[in-house]
This record gives C-alpha cells, structure tokens and sequence, in this order.
C-alpha cells in the first residue's frame, strides 16, 4: 500500500484511538453526584459559621477537564464585606467545625502562603479510591480562569476535551505532572494545549477569547477583579453560532502536532508562553533566567525556567515551579512522544499505550 495512504490510515485511527483512551478515564455519574453531595454539606456546615458564605467548585471538576478520582478544588466566597475574618482564622475555625462534624480526614493549614483546609475522603463504592480535596478562601480568580478553560472546551468539545484530558493522562503516567517535583501543574498543561490552538495552529482550531470584544459595551470597572483583567468572550451560544474554525485537522494530528512544535520549535530559552497575547519574550515581560537571586536558594534561580502567563494574573508565571532539571524531562518527553508518534506503526492503540507507559 501507498506510504501515504498507511499514514493517513494511522491518523484516523490515531483519533478514534484517543476517544476510546479517554472515554473510561472520565468520572462516573455516581463519583459526580458524591462529589456535589459533599460539597453541599460543607457549604452547610460552613454557613452555620458564616451566613453569607458559599462553597463552590474550581479547576477540573468544573472546567470539563476532570478525570475518574480527580481531587476536589474548592473555594469559599463570603459575601458579605462586614463578615471581617481573617483567611487564616476562618481556615482554622472550618477546619475544626468539619472536624467535629464530620469524619473526613481534616487538615487545616492556617498558616501556609495560601491558608486553606485538606480534606480525604475515605473509600466507598461510590468513590472507590476516596477523594482529596483542598478548600481555599476568597480565591474569586481561580473561579474566572476556571470559567475561561471551560468556554474554550465548550466551542470544540470533540478535539479540545480529547487533547487536553489525553495530554493530561499522558503527563502523569510520564511522571512530568509534579509541581512540588519540578514539573508543571495541570492548569499548565492545559494553558500550553489552548496556547498551541489559539496561537500556534494556522488556522487557528479556536478563537483567542480574550480579544473577542463584548457585544454590549462593558465599562472598564466591569472587566476587574482583584485589579486584574477578568474580561473575556463568553456568550457560549453565540461562539457556536459565530465561530466556525477552518482548521479541520483531526485530534490525531493536532496531537502529533503539538508534541512536534514543543519538541522543536518553541524557543523555551526566550519566549513565554501567552493565551492572552501569544508568544512573547521572555525580556519583555522581565522574566530572564538571571534574575538577581542575591543569596536565595537554587528554586529562585530556577523560576523562569518554562513561562506560562497566567491569563488574568499577567504578572504571574504558571510554571515558576518548573526547574531545570524538571524542563529537561518535560522536553525529552516531548521528543520521545513525537518519536513514537512519528514511527511507522501498525495500529495507533499500540502507539498510545507505550506513549503513556
Ligand atoms: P487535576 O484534574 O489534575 O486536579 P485541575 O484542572 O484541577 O487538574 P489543578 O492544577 O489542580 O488542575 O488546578 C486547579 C485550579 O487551580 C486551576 O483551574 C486554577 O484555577 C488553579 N491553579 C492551579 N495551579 C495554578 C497555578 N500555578 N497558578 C494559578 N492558578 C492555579
Ligand atoms: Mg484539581
């Protein structure tokens, strides 16, 4: 047979390869429903507290990015401005009302960067694996940037759910999903996947949201959270009727794709990775290797290593936990994958797995 034929043979089957590896990855109806059951009980353990306090759920339980026995991310939002309690104190006082009330696993941390309260979960035939789980306090970006990752899955679900979960599977299984190790964080990953549709791919597989304008003016006071940029395009229906890419690619070669351009093209040296303004330099933005680390310790030269904007917190580097050491394994791994991916192979199944090995 034709090289070419056997080559777009093994992309179509690349791509039905991908949404049989995911489809039973992603969380059953009944971890769900646990999930929101707990959530609702905290928020009313929590009101009993605090009145005008609200539990509600961040990162990948709601940005359609979850897989089977993702944690938990939650965040309190206290409504009323006179409530006047202090993150650290509100965390210690939930930490021992769930403590007494409930028998989670509880393990406030009042005193950390970020104070917020751990939770485990025991196992159940619901949750066979139990569930971790974080609650944070009055952290109102993560709630927006969690709400932009969902827009962006909800206009290509097909393509941008398939790669994104499949490259978040991938990075784990490789071991390259560790922030506390060196490696990058999920949220990175996925900002690094809509970067690549949204600024890489010509034609673009999705529009860039943060520069679609409103349709109805917004005023400038409207657009801000926390002093930073929240603006953007979210009329869901209106991106289905309005945006239709014409980049047809399947997830299949939008995958080989993505694992060539971060094998070999991006300049992880010089350039920052931006959804908001795409490439842009790493002087430009201040975020050089030889920032003056006067006496700190190895981590501090180490943060600008890979540089990931954070869409709304611009100032903010996604990937400052990324080491040396740690980009080193990320873009081997990207070469390996493209290696494999580029082989010849029979059947794309087989491919995927030792991907994922
Ligand atoms: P997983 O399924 O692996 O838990 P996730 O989508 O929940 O994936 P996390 O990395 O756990 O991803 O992040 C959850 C949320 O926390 C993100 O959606 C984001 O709002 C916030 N977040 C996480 N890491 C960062 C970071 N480095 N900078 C800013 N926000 C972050
Ligand atoms: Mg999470």
């Amino acid at each position: 047979m034709h090289p070419g034929v056997l080559h777009r043979r093994f992309l179509s089957d690349l791509s039905t390869s991908l949404f049989s590896f995911v489809l039973p990855l992603l969380p059953t109806s009944e971890e769900l429903t646990i999930k929101e059951e707990v959530r609702t009980l905290i928020e009313k353990l929590i009101k009993t507290i605090e009145p005008s306090a609200r539990l509600l759920s961040f990162g990948s339980s709601c940005n359609s990015f979850g897989l089977r026995n993702s944690d938990m991310d939650l965040v309190v939002l206290i409504d009323d401005p006179d409530a006047g309690l202090d993150s650290s104190m509100f965390v210690q006082m939930i930490g021992d009302l769930l403590e007494r009330e409930t028998n989670f696993d509880v393990k406030p941390l009042p005193k950390a960067r970020i104070p917020i309260i751990k939770l485990n979960l025991a196992a159940s035939p619901g949750l066979p694996f139990g569930i971790a789980c974080d609650i944070g306090i009055e952290n109102r970006l993560a709630i927006e940037n969690t709400r932009l990752l969902l827009t962006y899955a909800t206009i290509d679900p097909a393509r941008v759910r398939t790669l994104v979960l499949f490259l978040k599977v991938w990075a784990k299984r490789r071991r390259i999903n560790s922030p506390y190790r060196g490696t990058l964080s999920s949220y990175g990953i996925t900002l690094m996947v809509l970067y690549f549709l949204v600024h890489v791919k010509q034609p673009p597989v999705l529009p860039n949201l943060q520069r679609i304008a409103p349709v109805r003016p917004i005023t400038e006071e409207e657009m801000m959270l926390e002093s930073r940029n929240v603006y953007f395009f979210d009329d869901v229906e209106m991106l289905r009727q309005e945006w239709s890419s014409v980049n047809f690619e399947s997830v299949g070669e939008l995958l080989i794709d993505f694992f060539r351009y971060f094998s070999h093209d991006f300049q992880f040296n010089t350039m920052v990775l931006s959804l908001r303004a795409g490439p842009l330099t790493k002087e430009s933005k201040g975020w050089t290797n030889d920032i003056d680390v006067g006496g700190l310790n190895e981590m501090a030269r180490d943060r600008n290593r890979l540089c990931i904007e954070d869409p709304f917190e611009i100032t903010y580097n996604v990937a400052r936990t990324v080491t040396k050491d740690g980009l080193y394994t990320i873009r081997g791994e990207f070469m390996r994958a493209t290696r494999i991916l580029t082989q010849r192979h029979d059947r794309a199944v087989l491919a995927l797995a030792e991907l994922c090995r």
